[in-house]
């Protein structure tokens, strides 16, 4: 689990840097951040597509984010919005390459 765990978080006016434990750097633009927001609301309800009901921003800011447990990060954005959890799994992979949160 060293892998998946943030030394040292980050975030400026458009990116958000996430050093790992195990010394891997992870940059990710808000924007595209924000559009990924796992929560239900974001995702069109049950069942639906993460990115649904995000496709109509075209700015944010970060206002603060927050370690959920030992396994997230939970953001709040200048849209008023901060019920997505982003577990260090699921940023981890983003940085990766993969484009799509597992559901
Ligand atoms: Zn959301």
């Amino acid at each position: 689990m060293l892998a998946t765990f943030p030394q040292e978080i980050q975030a400026d006016s458009e990116n958000l840097t996430i050093t790992w434990k195990d010394g891997f750097t992870s940059n990710f633009n808000l924007l595209d951040l924000r559009k990924k927001c796992p929560c239900a609301v974001c995702c069109g309800g049950h069942g639906g597509k993460i990115g649904a009901a995000t496709g109509h921003i075209t700015s944010i800011q970060l206002i603060s984010w927050r370690k959920v447990g030992r396994y997230a990060l939970n953001f709040t954005w200048s849209d008023n919005h901060d019920t997505g959890i982003y577990s260090y799994d699921n940023l981890r992979a983003y940085s990766g390459g993969k484009s799509e949160l597992p559901t």
